[in-house]
């Protein structure tokens, strides 16, 4: 460990959560021992935190009381994990449209606002608390240490930009915080060569031992690696996030950063929900945190994913549906975790769109932008040649001027300014036939090639 990541880790961070009450510290101490728990004790864990806050929901949020009275259920109704499958699941819907009745008795003080622009084109809006925001912290944080890389080394990231402009003393926080955790972060939404050339030249000067970024943004700058002769010497792992890995693209990955890919699955609603470890055979749930079920009671069949937040107080999701296939694997991991693992995780489909003047668009823009539009409900973005791209929505209400000038600016910022964006309500999104909604569809789409 470098004299920088010990200090951060064993002297700032402890005394920064003991001046601001915060939890980081001793969940990430819990963390690092619990993985190592049988698989008994890690479920005996779970179903003691899954039960305590099935209390706490009946107890304190108005939503859930009326949901599981409907469903004719009662907390001392669940005595095993089948009553639990009784418990009827969330949606997003349902949450945006009994948001305050979401939010439990007594936290108002207590509640930060996110949003998600939702993989399957549903953008959702949710609350959560500090000490959820801090067990998700370091439960992502014991994630990106499989890898081998450690807290405080030098990490760059193929990411994308706030929406909007960020307030002065905003800004000053997260470049104050960028810089205290030691990484270096690339607005990736707008691709061109001068992109890569530009983040090949100052990542080279950063060092960096660690990269993590969206699954599109790594390929494409492996890909300029590669074909113009380019390195990046001392990178010890990759990280992909937001989109499934195939076999193809984390070869390709590999083979232009020359170190090993580690596939995450995370979503803003929860931040990291499983990740691989230093073995790469299948995803580690971050079970301490999240419960994570199948909603076939075979496990090991592929079906929808459902989730339960285990700490999130303020506004518990129990039961979510993300809108992920999955299946999971009982079997032990050889490398002695008791955490279980996930395998083939369907999903999040985004085609990249692409600009007449070259650039590409990582899908994942989209997702990022309408998040803040508050109007949209559902929606899909098609281009339909180079200049022309329709964003279809399911609108609450019609945009307001701000909500108007936002969405043309940012993606006039991303797209270019010559790009025509047409804004088309509709009744309802088609599905895929998986039943999945496609969020964005590229012209590589329409040529068959995905
Ligand atoms: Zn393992």
């Amino acid at each position: 460990m470098s004299a920088y990541s010990f200090v951060l880790q064993n002297i700032f961070l402890p005394c920064h959560n003991l001046v601001r009450g915060r939890h980081y510290v001793g969940r990430r101490r819990f963390l690092e021992e619990s993985q190592w728990w049988s698989p008994d004790e890690l479920e005996a864990f779970q179903w003691r935190e899954a039960t305590a806050l099935l209390r706490h929901a009946w107890k304190c949020v108005p939503y859930y009381r009326k949901k599981f009275e409907q469903a004719g259920l009662r907390p001392q109704d669940i005595r095993g994990w089948a009553d639990w499958r009784r418990l009827p699941t969330l949606t997003r819907e349902e949450i945006n449209a009994n948001r305050k009745e979401l939010c439990a008795e007594g936290y108002a003080d207590k509640l930060s606002p996110h949003a998600t622009g939702g993989s399957s084109g549903v953008p959702t809006r949710f609350y959560i608390t500090e000490l959820s925001y801090d067990w998700r912290t370091a439960a992502t944080q014991r994630a990106y240490g499989w890898t081998g890389c450690t807290l405080g080394e030098r990490a760059v990231y193929l990411w994308g930009a706030p929406i909007g402009e960020l307030r002065l003393l905003q800004a000053l926080k997260t470049k104050a915080y960028e810089f205290v955790q030691r990484q270096l972060i690339f607005n990736t939404f707008s691709q061109d060569d001068q992109l890569w050339v530009r983040i090949h030249e100052r990542t080279l000067r950063y060092k960096p031992r660690l990269i993590v970024g969206y699954v599109s943004s790594l390929l494409q700058f492996a890909r300029f690696l590669k074909q113009t002769g380019r390195e990046l010497p001392g990178v010890k792992a990759v990280i992909a996030a937001a989109e499934p890995v195939y076999t193809a693209a984390r070869e390709e990955i590999e083979a232009g950063l020359h170190a090993p890919l580690f596939n995450t699955y995370g979503a803003r609603e929860f931040k990291s929900i499983a990740a691989e470890c230093e073995l790469r055979d299948g995803l580690h749930i971050n079970s301490e945190n999240i419960l994570l079920e199948t909603s076939d009671p075979r496990p090991e069949a592929v079906s929808e994913l459902l989730i339960t937040d285990l700490h999130n107080y303020g506004m518990p999701f129990i039961r979510y549906r993300i809108g992920d296939l999955g299946a999971l694997d009982p079997s032990p991991c050889a490398c002695g975790r008791g955490l279980p693992r996930i395998r083939s995780i369907e999903g999040r489909v985004l085609d990249m769109l692409r600009t007449a003047d070259g650039r590409i668009i990582p899908g994942e823009f989209f997702p990022h932008l309408l998040k803040d539009i508050p109007e949209v409900r559902a929606y899909q973005v098609e281009q339909k040649s180079l200049d022309h791209i329709i964003v279809s929505a399911v609108l609450f209400a019609p945009l307001s001027d701000k909500s108007a000038a936002l969405l043309d600016r940012e993606i006039k910022k991303v797209c270019g300014p010559e790009l025509k964006i047409e804004l088309k309500p509709v009744a309802q999104i088609p599905r895929l036939a998986s039943g999945k909604q496609r969020v964005t569809v590229g012209l590589d789409h329409h040529a068959g090639k995905n």
